[in-house]
């Protein structure tokens, strides 16, 4: 009987997705987290498996975590790699320690917010490796959802953890805080020069054609900014003039989100030189002359 979460859509609580890698979820299923985060453990198949990422701090993950580890005799863990500072990766990362004392926890610094989840933590760099029997994970830095984000590429699997860079459920959001529309388009673009076949994602399953799902993020992105500069070709417009025009399929509930959503195309295009805000409550925004 495969183990199932309830309300999460009868996502597993955990799965064998190749001999190497195993997941475990999170239990912290949301509107935000989808069926919750993944962790991801990498190198089941050797004496030395490594986790990415440890959902939000929820006992019932630790004791799913341990409970998972000692039915498979997994060996005991090596190191925590993290994707990120957001509270649902980086979460469980002081409880997993409470299992495996001393544990090493890499992640990429972001002072200022790496600091209240009290984990001694080491810095991860673009580029450096992580190697195990029989797998090697390279980090990738890839900000534009949070600046200290990396994914981890799996060079044996040609395979890439993503975090919230790429999800397999939901969109990623591009929040105020630490998040640049800008960096995560290079990202995407950065991503697409991999040699890359499975993305496994921090939220929801496995994505088989990576580049085809970078590829849509993109082309959707693309179009979000086309239709923001088409709106205001015709004249200043606030932010939800354009949302109740962009999004005028989309159920009213999900307005203040695209209007987020539109926020940071909108940062974007003024960085840029090409959009100007002109002040006011709301703000109104217009092309640039
Ligand atoms: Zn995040």
């Amino acid at each position: 009987m495969p183990d199932l979460l309830p309300g999460a859509e009868g996502f597993p609580r955990t799965a064998v997705l190749s001999p190497s890698v195993h997941r475990v979820l999170g239990l912290n299923p949301s509107a935000f987290t989808g069926p919750g985060t993944n962790t991801y453990l990498v190198g089941m198949h050797g004496p030395g498996p490594l986790l990415i990422d440890t959902g939000s701090g929820l006992d019932a993950y630790t004791a799913l975590l341990r409970g998972y580890l000692r039915e498979t005799q997994a060996p005991p863990l090596t190191r925590i790699l993290l994707t990120h500072v957001h509270p649902d990766h980086i979460g469980g990362a002081g409880d997993v320690r409470g299992i495996f004392p001393n544990l090493p926890v890499h992640k990429f610094p972001w002072p200022g917010k790496d600091e209240r989840y009290n984990v001694p933590l080491q810095a991860v760099r673009d580029g450096e490796r992580f190697q195990g029997p029989g797998y090697t994970l390279r980090a990738v830095h890839t900000p534009g959802h949070a600046r200290d984000h990396i994914c981890y590429y799996y060079e044996e699997e040609r395979a890439l953890f993503t975090g919230d860079v790429i999800l397999g459920v939901g969109t990623t959001v591009i929040p105020r805080d630490g998040g640049d529309l800008g960096d995560y388009l290079a990202t995407l673009e950065r991503l697409l020069a991999l040699d890359l076949k499975r993305i496994y994602p921090g939220h929801g399953p496995v994505i088989e054609d990576g580049p085809a799902k970078v590829r849509e993020y993109l082309a959707h992105r693309l179009e979000r900014e086309r239709q923001i500069l088409h709106e205001l070709r015709h004249g200043p417009r606030t932010i939800m003039e354009m949302v109740a025009e962009i999004y005028r399929e989309y159920p009213k509930h999900l307005h203040n989100a695209a209007g987020e959503s539109v926020l940071s195309h909108l940062d974007k295009l003024v960085k840029e030189g090409r959009v100007l805000n002109q002040g006011g409550a709301p703000a109104r925004y217009t092309l640039a002359a």
